[in-house]
């Protein structure tokens, strides 16, 4: 997965590791999800990119969101 600068369309290669990155999350009814929040420092700008994903149980990727900057498929 890869984001792309909003200001100045600079790319970075988004790298999670699962085993380690992912905190826990827990729910109401006992269960545990995962989320991950990771920020995002521009080279070229000031950018600063916002990125927040939620997992399931199963570490599976559910939702993401990003500040600032956009998601794209390299
Ligand atoms: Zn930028």
């Amino acid at each position: 997965m890869d984001v792309r600068c909003s200001q100045c369309g600079e790319q970075f290669h988004l790298y999670i590791n699962k085993s380690w990155e992912l905190m826990q999350n827990f729910e109401t009814d006992g269960s545990v999800t995962y989320f991950l929040k990771k920020e995002i420092f521009g080279v070229g700008c000031k950018n600063k990119m916002q990125v927040h994903m939620k997992f399931d149980i199963h570490k599976n990727l559910v939702s993401k969101q990003i500040e600032n900057g956009e998601f794209f498929e390299s």
